[in-house]
């Protein structure tokens, strides 16, 4: 497939994987959950990506996230060439970092400081860390279906039915690594409450993506995540909102801002970087003091507060704010819906679209869409392979897997809107 599309990347594929393992330096990359190799990607104009033999395609990706303005925005290029010139690393504090930082804690009620770190993994991994030593305790609480980043004790798969000790969903973490990690499933407070009448006493954290975005789009209950802000206070543990997908895409205060419930601890990532690698946690003040060099636990970064990731992350959300982004990102989603209903009405199965805000998840779990980190069936896998490949035969570039949340940027208008739904209706007739 990839080869009739573009040569160019069937070629580079071949040679990556003689150098990088699978090909790629992030598994999903790798097109195995659709079949076909992927493509090499040469450039990014707004809505726009090109392969390397120069074709174009509409962009859903954005980068997974990161590219709320769209690819190439001029105002955020035009500001990290600039701050190019200026070095691309001190190793000491600059302005810059000051200001990102005031900007997430104006944005964020709960969050009075923040640190920041180079990815969302390193962003959890610290927050984990923190919560730990504050709480003097050792268990954390995660979610079936959500994803933290690949640190070792976030790996962690459900056990069977609702068993809370789960095992490690990756090989290369020892049993013991996850000890301390307990995994729910999402949308059932009793399961929640009676982990707390066992453990309460020993769980420093829960830790949830409040709108859950990596396993498809999972959106809770609000109810649900108000049990958690109850329980954690009632057992002094901490609550931590993993923002790194909603944190300044659902809004300026991210999730925690539209559910109306204050975590103890955020963290964030994706959009706060604009497109450079940039992750950040944050909270209260009593909670953050713990961190060196103010207090006893540890954490570091080499390359962290860089200065010419600081300036793409101000840039965008400078931009967000001047350009009333959330409120046009909001807009353009409910239009999406509006143009997608009839379209998926119309499809020759199940077919279930799911949008918080600029996030949205064509699901096609043919029981509905699922509030829990339900599996598709091989049928229904198979059926979103061939969607797949039909939407990029009409150059629509959607994420390569059924469990990916699509997004959309600044970039996108009524005419992307509008191509996209066409070739859903023709996709979805040709592969019926
Ligand atoms: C992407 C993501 C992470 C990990 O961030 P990386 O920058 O890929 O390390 C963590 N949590 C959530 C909710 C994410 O979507």
């Amino acid at each position: 497939m990839t080869e009739e599309r573009s040569p160019r990347s069937a070629a580079l594929y071949a040679r990556a994987c003689r150098v990088i393992p699978g090909g790629v330096n992030s598994p999903v990359r790798a097109f195995r959950a659709v079949g076909g190799t992927p493509l090499f990607i040469a450039r990014g104009a707004g809505a726009q990506v090109f392969d390397v033999d120069g074709r174009a395609y509409l962009d859903f990706v954005g980068s997974w996230g990161p590219l709320i303005a769209g690819h190439a925005h001029p105002t955020v290029v035009a500001a990290v060439t600039e701050a190019l010139g200026r070095g691309m690393t001190y190793g000491a504090p600059c302005a810059a970092e000051v200001e990102l930082a005031e900007r997430i804690v104006a944005a964020y009620p709960a969050v009075e400081q923040v640190r920041l770190v180079s990815s969302g993994t390193e962003a959890v991994m610290s927050a984990i860390r923190v919560a730990r030593a504050f709480t003097q305790r050792d268990l954390i609480v995660k979610f079936a279906g959500c994803y933290h980043g690949h640190a070792d004790h976030l790996l962690v798969a459900a056990g069977s039915g609702l068993a809370t000790f789960g095992r490690p969903s990756s090989a290369g973490v020892p049993e013991p690594f996850i000890a301390c990690t307990r995994v729910l499933p999402l949308d059932e407070e009793a399961a929640v409450e009676e982990l707390f009448v066992r453990e309460g006493a020993r769980i420093a954290a829960v830790i949830i993506e409040p709108v859950p975005a990596n396993h498809g789009l999972l959106p809770q209950r609000r109810a649900f995540l108000q049990t958690l802000r109850k329980l954690t206070q009632q057992h002094g543990a901490l609550l931590i909102f993993d923002e790194v997908i909603s944190g300044f895409r659902l809004g300026r205060g991210g999730a925690a801002e539209r559910l109306g419930i204050a975590p103890d601890l955020a963290t964030f990532g994706k959009v706060i970087g604009g497109g450079m690698p940039v992750g950040a946690f944050g909270g209260a003040r009593r909670v953050m003091a713990r961190l060196a060099p103010d207090g006893d636990t540890y954490q570091a970064g080499t390359l962290s507060g860089n200065p010419v990731a600081m300036t793409a992350g101000l840039a965008t959300l400078d931009l967000l704010s001047r350009e009333a982004g959330w409120e046009r990102l909001e807009a353009l989603g409910a239009e999406l819906e509006q143009m997608l209903q009839p379209v998926i009405s119309a499809a020759p199965f199940p077919v279930h679209l799911v949008r918080v805000g600029s996030l949205f998840w064509l699901s096609l779990h043919g029981a509905g869409a699922p509030r829990t980190a339900a599996t598709l069936t091989a049928a229904e896998s198979a059926r979103f392979a061939a969607l797949f490949h039909a939407m990029l035969d009409r150059r629509i570039y959607l994420p390569p897997s059924a469990y990916e949340a699509c997004f959309l940027s600044l970039a996108h208008g009524p005419s992307e809107l509008t191509r996209l739904a066409e070739a859903l209706r023709e996709s979805l007739t040709a592969i019926a």
